[in-house]
């Protein structure tokens, strides 16, 4: 018998900001950038808006521009209006993938984000310390989030704290948590994550967290 298949939306995805980081535990299969144009993807999303509007009104466009947060000043003016044709905006920038900068440079990186709407600034840890720059394959990168995050919530943003779950940095959790209280105190989120096994961690299945503690 045959399936009728409706189609509801469509996921456009374009990896042509560099990601300064090369995390071990990276969904995507490749750090490397497309090289297309976020011009050239602009008019994409814009044909399949064009098309929404007179065809399927309720058609869902979601576009996603990446591999990091580390857009230069025009393709983020640039991203905020295609949100916008979305009828949604997004308020929050990650710090995961953005190159390291002096605090002085990263308060003017944070300015504009907060000019652009941005109000929240999320950072990924992935253990504490060592453990969590062996993750993320960046020397220097838990310090440079702990940094940027305590200046963020000195100039009002709101923080969000992703913790993986990797079974590797279990142990180190708790002084993890203890530089996050320190850092951003109470009223803000924090999350735990699992892993994905897809990308470059894929071979990272080993790294689940048990059923049980112990096993
Ligand atoms: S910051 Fe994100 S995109 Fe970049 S390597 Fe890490 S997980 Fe992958």
């Amino acid at each position: 018998m045959g399936r009728e298949i409706i189609v509801n939306g469509i996921a456009l995805h374009a990896n042509a900001t560099p990601c300064f980081h090369h995390c071990r535990y990276c969904q995507l299969r490749s750090y490397k950038t497309s090289g297309v144009s976020f011009d050239r993807y602009s008019a994409l999303v814009e044909r399949f808006v064009v098309w929404r509007d007179r065809h399927r009104p309720d058609f869902e466009i979601w576009p996603w521009f990446g591999n990091s947060d580390d857009h230069d000043d025009a393709t983020w003016q640039g991203i905020r209006r295609l949100d916008e044709m979305q009828n949604r905006t997004s308020t929050i920038a990650l710090l995961g993938g953005v190159a390291h900068r002096s605090i002085d440079e990263m308060q003017r990186w944070l300015e504009k984000r907060q000019r652009l709407g941005v109000e929240t600034i999320a950072a990924t840890f992935s253990g504490h310390d060592e453990k969590h720059d062996y993750w993320n394959h960046m020397p220097g990168n838990y310090r440079f989030q702990l940094e940027t995050l305590r200046l963020a919530k000195d100039m009002g943003f709101l923080l969000q704290q992703r913790v993986l779950r990797l079974r590797d940095s279990l142990l180190s959790l708790e002084r993890l948590f203890d530089d996050l209280d320190d850092t951003v105190g109470v009223g803000h989120q924090r999350w735990a994550l699992p892993l994905f096994y897809s990308g470059v961690a894929r071979h990272l299945e080993h790294e689940s967290w048990p059923r049980k503690f112990g096993q």
